[in-house]
């Protein structure tokens, strides 16, 4: 009665955890499980925690297929959108800056030529705009090229994301 260890605990626990036990195993084991007190103890442990690990299982609540499939989908639907807009934002963003930068620089340039363009405009003379377009010339076509470059760029990424 001091033993703590039996040779057929593990016939004991295969038996209960495979829903043999008690009515369809050999006698043999139901025959020393009634005389060994180790598997005895064993054999009525295994089953209430088989019988606990039944009802869990019973109990659990797993959604339809069709919500979790949806899910997913939903999911990997963000995901994309998500990635799509990143390089959108990020061309958009380098617009800005670029409109920007020029708008600056336009304003730094025809600051001190400020009395000739209110002459121009106020004349409308051909002869003043001839001499007043030149000087805006350059950062005119910066702000033009700046645009005409950017736009592919954009529809590139705009387009290439699906
Ligand atoms: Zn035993």
């Amino acid at each position: 009665m001091n033993a703590i260890e039996c040779s057929r605990e593990q016939d004991v626990i295969d038996a209960v955890s495979s829903g043999r036990w008690p009515d369809r195993c050999d006698d043999a084991l139901r025959a020393h499980v009634a005389a060994c007190a180790i598997c005895a103890e064993v054999a009525k442990v295994a089953r209430a925690l088989q019988d606990d690990h039944e009802a869990a299982w019973r109990d659990a609540r797993v959604p339809p297929s069709g919500r979790v499939w949806w899910r997913a989908e939903m999911r990997a639907r963000q995901e994309a959108a998500r990635k799509a807009a990143r390089p959108i934002t990020l061309v958009q963003g380098a617009a800005a800056v670029c409109a920007g930068g020029v708008l600056v620089a336009l304003a730094a340039l025809a600051w001190p030529m400020w009395p000739t363009l209110t002459a121009a405009l106020g004349l409308l003379t051909a002869s003043s705009l001839a001499t007043v377009l030149p000087q805006f010339g350059v950062p005119l076509a910066i702000g033009i090229g700046s645009i005409l470059l950017l736009t592919p760029v954009a529809l590139y990424f705009v387009f290439s994301e699906k």
